[in-house]
């Protein structure tokens, strides 16, 4: 199939061209149609797999073909769950939007950034705003943005949107929404009680589905690595030092953790940097870009990095410490392999950590060999207790996860 067989306007499919894909992804196929017939659509698609394209590419030629007059009006909004997946798909509207004879302005609302500035630009007009859900509502809250002519709202990363953390915010943010709208949802994981949820709001919609099969992406190579907690150090230096990853993203549970491990790695004379929501966002942008145009070597980071984030080429994701839960491993993975890229993901395994990994393989539909590497094999024997069912997120948060939470809205 082709970008032309589509319904893509010509410049859009000149943008395609500019960008250099060939072929339209199979995510792509699907919903770029349906998207530029008017439908509400749930898609969810395998990470890496160019969901961002297979919305901002008919979104903005429906937007294109809404606009009226020279007054630039909110016309389509995407909502994603941080800062730093806000920014890249504004950043590839802009790349796709570059083509348009008619150029669509977009605008980033999000936390960290001055919101002086960001009404400012709210008042030159926009076509087309990514926000995250927390700073817009700070604005819907002072009157700055104006969404009563909102045609379209996109929710990236859906089910991390409906998630606890972000449901409050979320609701607020739709009850603030014009009612006749299109509506677009975006993930990798799509439960199915996010569908029943979404469906509450939507109009119809079209479920796109991965065909059955693991919902990790097939070009993962995907390694369990037993090992002891104390000796889990000792074995990332190890295998950075040894293996020929060009890069290295490594996901532990807290900002101390990210922090403690990158002073470790440096003591070892080994790059890295940590990129958490404890970081201002200037801090953030910085570390994010030294990572991805491939000027830092290792990057240690909480789970914000988890979602969406697209580094071209990213060979190898560690996972130090295990995800909470499955959909958290299918993204912080997915991190690897993109865009038909091949990867490697590892993740340590130690004695308190098997059960939580069963669950995890359980979920993902994979069974994976456990590997032991020489000097660092697993000792000793579980310690009590840890034989029970794996911790599986309930209705109510544990007080670990509202903390989480809570970093994770501060980090937004
Ligand atoms: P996404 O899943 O939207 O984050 O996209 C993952 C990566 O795939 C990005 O680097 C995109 O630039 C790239 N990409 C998107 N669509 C295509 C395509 N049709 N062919 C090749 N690469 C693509």
């Amino acid at each position: 199939m082709t970008f032309s067989s589509l319904g893509l306007s010509k410049d859009l499919l000149d943008a395609v061209k500019v960008a250099g894909y060939e072929a339209p992804t199979s995510v792509q196929q699907q919903v770029i149609p349906l998207i530029l017939r008017g439908q509400d659509v749930i898609a969810q698609a395998k990470t890496g797999t160019g969901k961002t394209a297979s919305f901002a590419l008919p979104v903005l030629q429906l937007v294109q073909a809404s606009v009226s007059g020279p007054k630039k009006v909110i016309k389509a909004l995407v909502l994603a769950p941080t800062r730093e997946l806000a920014m890249q798909v504004e950043h590839a509207f802009k790349a796709y939007g570059r083509q348009l004879t008619r150029p669509l302005r977009t605008i980033t609302l999000i936390g960290g950034l001055n919101i002086d500035l960001q009404i400012r630009n709210l008042h030159h007009g926009a076509d087309i705003a990514v926000a995250t859900p927390g700073r817009l509502l700070d604005l819907i809250k002072r009157r700055s943005v104006d969404l009563s002519m909102l045609n379209i709202l996109i929710v990236d990363e859906a089910d991390k949107m409906f998630d606890l953390g972000f449901a409050e915010e979320l609701a607020a943010v739709l009850n603030a929404l014009p009612p006749n709208r299109q509506n677009l949802l975006f993930s990798a994981t799509m439960p199915e009680k996010v569908v029943v949820l979404a469906q509450k709001f939507m109009k119809a919609p079209v479920q796109v589905k991965e065909e059955e099969g693991a919902p990790t992406a097939e070009l993962i190579y995907q390694r369990v690595i037993d090992v002891n907690r104390t000796n889990r150090g000792p074995l990332l230096r190890h295998l950075i030092q040894t293996e020929q990853w060009a890069q290295v993203l490594i996901f532990v549970a807290s900002v101390r953790d990210a922090d403690v491990l990158v002073v470790k790695l440096l003591k070892a004379d080994i790059q890295a940097n940590a990129f958490h929501g404890g970081l201002t966002q200037a801090q953030r942008e910085h570390v994010l870009k030294e990572f991805k145009t491939g000027r830092l070597r290792v990057l240690v980071a909480t789970d914000i990095a988890a979602r969406g984030i697209d580094i071209k080429k990213l060979p190898c994701v560690i996972n130090y410490d295990l995800p909470r839960s499955p959909n958290d491993y299918i993204h912080r993975i997915g991190r690897t392999a993109r865009a038909g890229e091949k990867g490697v993901a590892v993740s340590f395994v130690g004695h308190e950590d098997q059960a939580h990994f069963r669950l995890i393989e359980k979920r993902c539909r994979v069974r994976l060999s456990r590997e032991s590497i020489k000097g660092f094999e697993l000792t000793g024997q579980p310690p009590p207790g840890t034989k029970g069912p794996a911790p599986v997120k309930g209705r109510r948060m544990s007080k670990k996860d509202k903390a989480r939470a809570l970093a994770l809205k501060e980090g937004r």
